[in-house]
């Protein structure tokens, strides 16, 4: 019982999430385009050079920049201390996207690699707890949820401040930039960093909110396993057909994870 009010709870966690951030996912993608701003940033230079002359406003030197053209998001590397830029011709977005990955290169040293070790100690520590409890090593379920609940809260505030910090940054890092380049014209700027906000306002709930859920779908991933568990050991007891046995169990499964997936896209 005490499995389906946790399933419940985290269901539930979601959908209030979405809704007091008002989460808009059509929205996250229609905002990408703008024939008009991209004539505005097509102005300047290269996303590369972009990234150096950015880096240089900020006094970073030590920063290495890399351009992958088959990737679609940019990302900083704290422990390479390396910037992927990602293939952005025509997007609008790319000042502001550069200078959020210069901002991350800039943040607390410490704190950037404490995320990436902990976010990937925590995945691993989340694989081998759902495998030794598939393997009926570990029964305590209850205690891996509750380790998995402050995991998942560490990381959640440690990412979430990193990200957030970065998001609000940029816009005025972006804003710093586009002033010192000179190119555009001010009632063009204006425009540019009308749309910048926009893109925060929308862009910053949904990273919290993407952060949040992640993080939740592995707690609700491990409660489905206990309940699987439970299942099949209460249907050992009532029958002797394995088939049976595991069919329902992954289609309780199949059920509940179509669920949250239904929550977080609508
Ligand atoms: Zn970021």
């Amino acid at each position: 019982m005490e499995y389906i009010v946790i399933i419940f709870l985290i269901i539930m966690s979601i959908i209030v999430f979405k809704i007091v951030f008002k989460v808009r996912i059509k929205e996250i993608k229609r905002v990408n385009e703008n024939k008009e701003l991209e004539e505005f940033t097509n102005k300047f230079p290269e996303n590369r050079k972009v990234t150096e002359e950015i880096l240089d406003m900020m006094e970073n030197k030590e920063v290495t920049i890399e351009e992958e053209k088959d990737t679609k998001t940019s990302l900083y590397i704290a422990i390479t201390n390396k910037i992927i830029i990602s293939d952005m011709k025509n997007n609008y977005g790319r000042i502001q996207t550069i200078a959020h990955e210069c901002v991350h290169s800039c943040q607390d040293r410490t704190l950037l690699l404490f995320n990436f070790i902990f976010a990937n100690l925590n995945n691993v520590y989340f694989l081998v707890i759902s495998i030794l409890t598939l393997c009926s090593v570990i029964h305590n379920y209850m205690l891996q949820i509750s380790i998995l609940t402050i995991l998942f809260l560490i990381e959640f505030s440690v990412r979430g401040f990193l990200e957030v910090n970065a998001m609000t940054k940029s816009r005025f890092v972006a804003e710093k930039y586009i002033d010192k380049k000179n190119i555009l014209l001010n009632s063009e700027k204006e425009k540019l960093l009308k749309e910048y906000d926009k893109i925060n306002n929308v862009g910053i709930p949904f990273t919290l909110f993407y952060l949040f859920s992640k993080g939740l779908i592995k707690i609700f991933i491990y409660t489905m396993i206990a309940i699987i568990i439970n299942l099949i050991w209460f249907f050992n007891i009532i029958s002797k057909n394995k088939t049976c046995k595991l069919i329902t169990g992954f289609i309780f499964l199949f059920q509940s994870y179509n669920i949250i997936i239904k929550v977080y896209k609508s």
